[in-house]
């Protein structure tokens, strides 16, 4: 099982293969791997925070420019991991942090501002915007919770920028050129950045 695996100059760590959502466009629909990471699925269990640990002594981190949290799922189903594992990272290096997220993350825990427990933890948060309305949210993700999870996804954004650094959207050019300006409308009203991603089907 890999853990931890080498993409573009970063080191980026996979939490779980859990997520709520089965997006049109994820890279899971079509392999195991990404570039030589080896299966990025997990058979039976996942890593603790203590494996993720240890297999952090494996690696040269000067080397990299950045240490992401991504998954081959979402990695904040693992909340509490991410969490132990970045203050962990913090103690070893001082490369910027990042999680890739679809946001949904108060929804999958139940609880609010789940957000707000990033504090001090990361320097960046990537969240998926992925539409610009939540029929349209609900038809690219299917997320198992409907469409109140675009605004779920708005909410734990806005609550990201108050304690974290560098937030941003992402979209990715699966949707019409009409609801990528809706929804650079949306991140201009909200003050954060977006980012146009080209669709990868496979790395
Ligand atoms: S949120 Fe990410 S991991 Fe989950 S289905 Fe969508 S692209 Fe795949």
């Amino acid at each position: 099982m890999t853990t931890l695996y080498e993409l573009e100059g970063s080191l980026y760590i996979n939490v779980t293969n859990k997520c709520p959502c089965a997006c049109v466009f994820c890279i899971r629909n079509n392999g195991d791997t990404i570039r030589e990471s080896g299966s990025l699925w997990f058979e039976e269990t996942e890593p603790t925070a203590g494996d993720i640990k240890t297999e952090f002594k494996n690696w040269d981190l000067t080397k990299f420019s950045s240490i992401v949290f991504c998954g081959y799922g979402e990695p904040l189903e693992r909340l509490d991991v991410v969490c132990d594992v970045a203050k962990y990272i913090r103690t070893i290096t001082n490369l910027p942090i990042r999680i890739n997220t679809n946001g949904l993350s108060d929804l999958i825990h139940g609880r609010e501002h789940t957000a707000l427990e990033l504090k001090g933890l990361v320097d960046a948060v990537s969240i998926s915007l992925n539409a610009p309305d939540a029929m349209s949210y609900q038809k690219v993700t299917n997320s198992c919770y409907g469409e109140k999870s675009f605004d779920a996804m708005l909410k734990f954004a806005a609550e990201c920028k108050t304690v974290v650094d560098k937030v941003t959207f992402t979209v990715v050019d699966v949707i019409s050129k009409a609801d990528i300006e809706r929804c650079q409308k949306i991140a201009d009203d909200m003050g954060i950045p977006l980012r146009v991603r080209e669709y990868v089907g496979q790395y």
